[in-house]
């Protein structure tokens, strides 16, 4: 383990003022991913600036009629909140089936944006890495890549980002807030996550004086008409092969909005803005959704190990789109729409 300093933040205020003091400081709230990478020494700060006794553990009804996450309320927490499980049901589903119940315990809203890809060889500190050297290659590009993306990758980096809360988020158009030496700011989660590009060495557009303060999630919560799909190599305890996000809002058999976001196929959840408006004002019906998983994933490419990915994003996408229109949200199988 390396050597870091210890400092807890007394207010926001405190913690902005701490972080610009040290560029080589980082926040930790769960710790449940840094200390994990400061074990492995991908990470080395100097300083660990504690924020978890900041008061951002809240969830409170915004005057929009949405609901702002503090960034502290724990993933536990956020799933079982009867606001979410009432109004937000996809988000709760996507909470509960990431790491285990310790872990949700312990992981905080503003850290799951922030964790790390899952990339093997990002961990690995004897393999070259873009992201966790710049310019140093991609182990993956030519190694073992079955986890790895199908859309959006660089050839810098194909890693994808591991989170299945931030898909859940993504599809509900949730806003980030942050605080940073110049003030308060607010980030669309569409505009959170970055692709790889040549600077895969930055996972988002958060700065790195700036604190996450809440996610806002706006007042429509699809909660009629949803699904969380997961697939994985086993049913707990493992990151999303495929994942996604699906929600619907139906006038009698027709699509009036959809909302579709994918995770385990790229730097970021992935959303496309042509898939879902193919699926407005269509029946809920295989052929749209067929329509709408080719459109998503026309460009979507394979890698030596990860090209099966394809196909199974886009038989996901149709057995989503068909549960949550049946609303149906974790049935295996479609009977009322054929
Ligand atoms: C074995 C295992 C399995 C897992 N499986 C899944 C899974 O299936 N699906 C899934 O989605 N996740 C999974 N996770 C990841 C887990 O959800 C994350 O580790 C967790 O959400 C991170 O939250 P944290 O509060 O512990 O973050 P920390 O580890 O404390 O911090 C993570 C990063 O965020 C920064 N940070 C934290 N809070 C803030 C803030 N408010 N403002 C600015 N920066 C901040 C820290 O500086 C750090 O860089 C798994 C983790 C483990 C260890
Ligand atoms: S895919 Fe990205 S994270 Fe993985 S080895 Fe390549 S550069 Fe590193």
């Amino acid at each position: 383990m390396i050597n870091f300093q210890y400092s807890r933040a007394d207010n926001i205020a405190d913690a902005v003022r701490q972080i610009a003091a040290d560029p080589a400081a980082k926040f930790i709230a769960g710790g449940t991913n840094l200390i994990d990478l400061m074990k492995e020494e991908v990470e080395r700060p100097s300083r660990l600036i504690d924020i978890s006794r900041l008061p951002l553990n809240t969830v409170a009804e915004t005057a929009g009629g949405g609901l702002r996450i503090g960034a502290l309320v724990p993933n536990s927490d956020l799933a079982y909140h009867p606001l979410i499980a009432q109004r937000y049901p996809l988000l709760g589903s996507a909470i509960l089936a990431g790491a285990s119940a310790q872990l949700r315990n312990m992981a905080s809203t503003g850290g799951n944006l922030l964790q790390r890809t899952r990339c093997y060889y990002f961990y690995d500190t004897a393999t070259p890495c873009n992201k966790r050297e710049p310019s140093s290659g991609c182990s993956a590009r030519n190694g073992l890549n079955r986890m790895h993306a199908i859309l959006g990758a660089s050839e810098s980096c194909i890693a994808t980002h591991p989170s299945d809360m931030c898909v859940a988020l993504a599809a509900l158009d949730a806003k980030v807030h942050v605080a940073g030496p110049a003030g308060e700011r607010t980030i669309a989660f569409s505009e959170f996550h970055r692709l790889p590009g040549k600077t895969p060495e930055r996972d988002t557009n958060l700065r790195p004086d700036e604190l996450i303060t809440a996610v806002e999630l706006p007042a429509r919560g699809f909660a009629a008409n949803y699904t969380y799909l997961k697939i994985r190599d086993r049913l707990s305890y493992a990151f999303a092969l495929v994942s996604i996000a699906a929600a619907l809002e139906l006038d009698s058999d027709t699509i009036k909005e959809a909302r579709l976001a994918l995770g385990g196929v790229a730097h970021k959840p992935w959303r496309d803005p042509e898939a879902e408006a193919a699926l407005r004002g269509r029946p809920a019906n295989p052929a749209a959704f067929a329509l709408a998983a080719d459109l998503l994933l026309r460009d979507a490419k394979g890698y030596a190990h990860n090209a099966f990915k394809i196909d199974l994003a886009r038989r996901g996408i149709i057995r989503a789109l068909t549960q949550a229109a049946n609303a149906t949200p974790q049935s295996q199988s479609s009977k009322k729409i054929r």
